[in-house]
């Protein structure tokens, strides 16, 4: 069996092809990124002409890679949301048409479940484990109980962690370092930050009193941005130009942002254990999404884990961040157990799904 795995959700043209023990065939991924560091955020109307114009290529070049034919292909498997809805369409549609044509099955994605179960694809990871998800759009906390089956602990009230990594380089300008240009705003910060001291500036870390699993980073931002704009003030320096401290100012948030994970991820493990939620048996912490390929998270993380006897694990960068392969693995996985997925006839009415598994984060204490 082999799956044409397909993603457009946000700002990456990806798409993979998969044999039923996992093996990569074949994949291409055309990121957008450059683009939209020269306009300082995503405009979704660019995105969707930019998916328009590559999504073909993309997928031809998997295909062409792995050898298989379309009539070859035991299914497609696509990202339907979340994300950005013009984004979306584009690989929607294009799937849809594609199945119709050659009269293939259509396995409709949930990102964020993707983004979860890529790890499954590496390690022989076993359910239930906990997953931490932190990406540019979600920050969330849940147990994955099976490859459909989520219980979500708590997630972000507000904004996700690498949108506030994303807004606070731009507000630094970091797109003018000479060694920051071409990265994304998260990896900017981590570079910047090995070259500062976390201890020069003080950020309180979020929701010290919530007695839950949830996170908040809007406000984390707004102090960094008064900190930003007292320094500019103290140096004379214009918005929109470098601040001699951008480095330790990186250093600061990175460590703020890191030690809140790490303090919600903390309360869920002990949740999980004392309800008896995770195996007793080597249970197990998944980290994943773009945020998930900082290091300075992951170590902090790592305290965490080795202080409640958890592994931790995380798929290798290239997987945390969006790709058609994450797509690819979970259609072959709904594949096996015969799960969501739609014949020809039936895939023109489908429902995507509205959430990401059964919220009880109002129950974490
Ligand atoms: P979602 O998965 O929630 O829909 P997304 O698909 O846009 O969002 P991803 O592609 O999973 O997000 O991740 C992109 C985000 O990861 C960006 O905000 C980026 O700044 C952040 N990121 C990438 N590398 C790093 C890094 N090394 N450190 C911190 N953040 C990073
Ligand atoms: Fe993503």
């Amino acid at each position: 069996r082999v799956v044409l795995g397909v993603e457009t959700s946000c700002d990456d043209t990806g798409a993979a092809v998969m044999d039923e023990t996992g093996s990569v065939l074949g994949e291409s991924l055309y990121s957008q990124k450059e683009v939209h560091l020269k306009t300082g955020g995503i405009i979704p109307t660019v995105a969707q002409r930019l998916h328009r114009e590559h999504i073909t290529t993309v997928i031809q070049q998997a295909l062409a890679m792995s050898g298989v034919t379309p009539n070859e292909l035991s299914a497609v498997a696509t990202t339907v949301k979340p994300g950005l809805a013009l984004s979306l369409g584009v690989g929607l549609e294009y799937s849809l048409k594609f199945v119709q044509q050659y009269k293939k099955p259509f396995i409709p994605i949930h990102h964020m479940e993707a983004h979860a179960l890529t790890v499954r694809m590496i390690h022989s990871v076993q359910f239930p484990f906990l997953v931490l998800l932190v990406s540019g759009g979600h920050c969330l906390l849940a147990v994955a109980n099976g490859i459909d089956d989520f219980l979500l602990l708590g997630q972000s009230l507000d904004e996700a962690p690498g949108d506030t990594l994303d807004k606070v380089a731009r507000r630094l300008s970091l797109i003018k370092h000479p060694e920051c240009s071409t990265l994304s705003g998260g990896q900017a910060i981590e570079h910047l930050a090995k070259q500062g001291d976390r201890l020069k500036f003080y950020l309180k870390s979020p929701m010290g009193q919530h007695l839950d699993c949830n996170f908040s980073f809007a406000g984390l931002r707004n102090q960094v941005t008064q900190v930003i704009i007292k320094k500019e003030e103290g140096e004379g320096v214009q918005m929109g130009q470098m601040l001699s401290c951008a480095n330790d100012i990186a250093a600061a948030v990175q460590h703020t942002v890191a030690s809140h994970i790490a303090k919600r991820t903390h309360r869920a493990i002990l949740f999980c254990k004392a309800k008896g939620l995770l195996p007793q048996n080597s249970p197990t912490l998944v980290v994943s999404g773009g945020v998930a390929s900082n290091q300075y998270i992951k170590k902090t993380l790592k305290i965490v884990t080795d202080a409640t006897d958890l592994t931790l694990l995380c798929p290798p960068s290239k997987f945390c961040t969006d790709n058609g392969v994450m797509i690819a693995w979970n259609g072959i996985e709904r594949l096996r157990e015969g799960k969501g997925i739609l014949n020809h006839i039936e895939h023109i009415c489908y429902e995507p799904k509205a959430s990401f598994g059964t919220d009880i984060s109002g129950q974490v204490k």
